[in-house]
């Protein structure tokens, strides 16, 4: 058992000491089995929500009526669900009521995909009733019982199938491509925010370049914001090893450098993403832009910032076909480190100063020539002092 599990093991414990029945479940097993990085270790037990809450010290309730809880043990988060079946699907979302039920198989059976519905005891036996460790084995997402039902339950499920493919690097079952093919229309039912969150997801996948494919060739593209009728171009894209970047914003940026796409904010608005990131990707654009016509410059960089100008570059040498050295960040860094100022707040002389020099009075004049003092500076083509900015000034008639 893996450190995560034996850590997370006085969870089960207490539960079993109260008489519940209780498993870990769902992506932990699956993930011990492939022998991956385990993320959350999740539980599903007998025992109701409240029963949960009265047992543990620390708990959250993030959604009772659906059946869970999060315990905090030694400052791990655990989320304890109880045993339930999803009963009633409306409009191919999630259920807004759930039953709890008694057993563990139920539990297991109402999870989209065979290597999803495993769970392991607390003497580590893996309990698994849909040869989720036969279809691990096989590299295969398959799902718990009939594709074309359990995607006309939830649509969402759609999306995981070919979110899995890009994380775990496995190929989709025929029948449930052939389901995915035939209910991807229902994906209309379900919320944007939800399909950003999977859509993200493929993209950061290792296998994000089959699952792209996938979204294309299936039609899942249609379904999504923006990219109707931009099966070519995600095509295009599917080629670029995207998931070797480091953050979705960085990720974004190499998808629209394919997708041949109007406007960037309009069409990342429609992916309801916070305005934070729109701003940075959008900024990410116009920067690779300009990398792609040269080399890095002093004003650029000074510009851009650290920040961006390291996710742009990533994102250049994706495009040409090379990863980002550790040598080149350091030397990135070391290029913006020493330039003469980081903003112009370090400017060493400001309206005031240059109302001082002049006899004329405050109006727009100011500010134009502080941008032109503040690119001299950047440039090196002035010391960052009142008295060489002056010299400037006066040499050049300025004042
Ligand atoms: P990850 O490691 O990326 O978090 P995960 O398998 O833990 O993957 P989650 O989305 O966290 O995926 O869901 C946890 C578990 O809950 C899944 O393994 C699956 O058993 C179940 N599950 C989640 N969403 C659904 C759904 N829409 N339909 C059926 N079962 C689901
Ligand atoms: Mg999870």
């Amino acid at each position: 058992m893996n450190k995560e599990f034996q850590e997370a093991l006085p969870v089960l414990k207490r539960l079993k000491e109260h008489g519940f029945d209780a498993y870990f479940v769902g992506g932990s097993v699956r993930d011990q089995l492939l022998k991956k990085e385990i993320k959350d270790v999740d539980i599903a037990s007998s025992a109701t929500p409240e029963q949960v809450k009265a047992l543990f010290e620390k708990t959250i309730d993030i959604g009772s009526e659906h059946g869970t809880i999060i315990v905090i043990v030694n400052g791990i988060h655990y989320e304890i669900t109880t045993f339930r079946t999803e009963s009633a699907y409306e409009d191919n979302r999630r259920p807004t009521g759930v039953t709890f039920v008694s057993s563990l198989k139920e539990d297991l059976k109402r999870r989209d995909f065979t290597v999803n519905a495993m769970a392991m005891d607390d003497a580590g036996t893996i309990i698994d009733f849909f040869q989720g460790k036969e279809h691990a084995e096989a590299k295969i997402i398959t799902t718990v019982g009939s594709p074309h039902e359990r995607f006309s339950e939830d649509a969402l499920r759609i999306m995981r199938a070919v979110r899995f493919v890009s994380q775990l690097g496995f190929s989709l079952s025929r029948e449930t491509l052939d389901a995915i093919c035939e209910k991807v229309p229902l994906l209309e039912n379900i919320s944007v925010e939800r399909k950003t969150a999977e859509f993200e997801k493929i993209m950061a996948g290792e296998g994000s370049g089959e699952a792209m494919k996938l979204v294309a060739d299936t039609g899942i593209i249609d379904y999504l914001p923006g990219l109707e009728g931009k099966k070519q171009q995600l095509l295009n894209a599917s080629i670029l090893p995207i998931s070797g970047l480091s953050s979705n914003e960085e990720r974004w940026t190499a998808l629209l450098d394919v997708l041949e796409i109007s406007s960037i904010e309009a069409f990342l608005k429609r992916w309801k993403l916070s305005n934070r990131q729109i701003g940075m990707i959008a900024k990410n654009i116009f920067y690779l832009q300009k990398r792609k016509e040269g080399d890095l410059t002093r004003q650029s960089v000074y510009e851009a910032g650290l920040p961006c100008t390291l996710e742009v570059e990533a994102v250049y040498c994706l495009i040409k076909g090379e990863t980002m050295s550790k040598g080149l960040i350091a030397e990135l860094q070391a290029f913006y480190k020493n330039l003469p100022i980081h903003s112009k707040n370090e400017l060493a002389i400001g309206g005031a100063d240059l109302m001082q020099f002049s006899s004329q009075k405050p109006g727009p004049w100011m500010g134009e020539l502080l941008k032109k003092i503040e690119l001299a500076v950047v440039n090196d083509e002035v010391e960052n002092s009142k008295e060489a900015i002056k010299e400037m000034l006066r040499s050049c008639n300025l004042i």
